[in-house]
């Protein structure tokens, strides 16, 4: 039976036919693929670069994290008097678990569906090149691990940060004048957050671009990830070498090795954490922002869309994260690549490995 594949020159093992059709709820995974990955038109879209504000992230994401960060924990003090009394002596507060783990997925997928609209609306950078898609033999592995990113890392903060929170708020009594105190101080931590994580991103990325063995843990996952989110990956990777000089789809981050993902949802945000360990509701909004920008910035959206934690301040000082920088990122591999930060430029100009905008040029820019 002839095998169809959307990339026309692709070898047998990276056909993709799965987003032709609907699959069944009996696949789970890829019937989740098929509901939230890129599947539009690419087309080569022309002319000025249009910029997309910072308030349009802030005008997304703030009224999820706080309307869950303030809904869940009413949640959770009702109706933890009846749950069974053997889920109290579980070592992790099993429901703030469960409730934030669901959460953070549900604001996962509208941001997911988000950039899939904004892709649709500017198209892609470099949009002669037709952008990878997941290769039907990669497609449940892919999906396991977006859904490992999007649980291990919801229930590793809560579990290590909850139990402080709770307390703490109930000894205040919930007191309104604490949490303005608050929340005016919490772009400045969600900035510190930002930058000791993406200094420990910083350094195990640069790392896996370095060192030979580190570099095999790598590739496949930047294979990956330009082909979930309409992401563009090229690799230097001889076993995935037709993806070699094209771009990839939104939600490619998750695709890779195990040992990857374990590094990118658990040891990254706990080193984070170690470093400058901050409050539950701190954590909660630096997750989800992440998340938003990971996404972001995986997309390849034709579009100036800056990492929105500090990146206007950032922008001034040149060290500002935008959705080109990482794709830019993506097409080389091996010791020839740069912009190795994930949420800001600011390690990549410490360290001499800051690369130049190609279509974010100020002059191409729409403004
Ligand atoms: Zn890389």
């Amino acid at each position: 039976m002839p095998i169809s594949s959307s990339t026309t020159d692709a070898p047998r093992f990276m056909a993709s036919t799965w987003h032709k059709r609907t699959p069944s709820l009996r696949q789970p995974l890829s019937w989740l693929a098929y509901k939230l990955m890129y599947k539009g038109q690419q087309e080569k879209r022309m002319g000025k670069v249009p910029v997309l504000s910072g308030s349009l992230s802030h005008t997304f994401m703030v009224p999820r994290a706080l309307v869950s960060l303030v809904l869940l924990p009413i949640l959770i003090r009702h109706f933890t008097p009846y749950l069974p009394s053997f889920i109290l002596f579980f070592p992790a507060p099993l429901l703030p678990v469960l409730l934030f783990t669901f959460a953070y997925n549900l604001i996962g997928i509208t941001i997911l569906l988000l950039i899939n609209r904004l892709c649709d609306t500017y198209g892609f950078f470099d949009g002669a090149v037709k952008r990878d898609v997941i290769p039907d033999a990669k497609l449940n592995e892919t999906m396991l691990g977006v859904v490992l990113l999007t649980v291990l890392r919801p229930v590793v903060g809560t579990m290590m940060l909850w139990n402080d929170w709770e307390t703490k708020g109930a000894a205040s009594g919930w007191d309104l004048t604490q949490w303005g105190w608050w929340a005016m101080g919490l772009p400045f931590r969600l900035l510190i957050c930002s930058v000791v994580m993406d200094f420990w991103f910083y350094v195990s990325h640069r790392s896996m671009h370095e060192i030979p063995w580190l570099w095999k843990f790598h590739k496949v996952v930047r294979f990956a990830v330009s082909l979930s989110l309409p992401t563009r990956e090229l690799t230097d990777n001889s076993l995935f070498s037709a993806s070699h000089g094209e771009a990839s789809l939104p939600t490619m981050s998750a695709f890779g090795d195990w040992e990857h993902n374990f590094l990118d949802s658990f040891v990254i945000p706990g080193l984070t954490l170690i470093t400058y360990k901050v409050d539950f509701g701190t954590w909660w909004f630096s997750a989800l922002y992440t998340l938003f920008n990971e996404s972001a910035s995986h997309s390849g959206v034709r579009v100036l869309w800056r990492a929105p934690i500090g990146g206007w301040v950032l922008s001034l000082l040149g060290m500002d994260q935008c959705t080109e920088d990482h794709e830019l990122h993506h097409r080389l591999g091996w010791r020839k690549s740069f912009n190795y930060g994930k949420q800001t430029r600011i390690w990549d100009t410490i360290f001499g490995t800051k690369g130049e905008r190609l279509e974010t040029k100020e002059e191409y820019l729409q403004l």
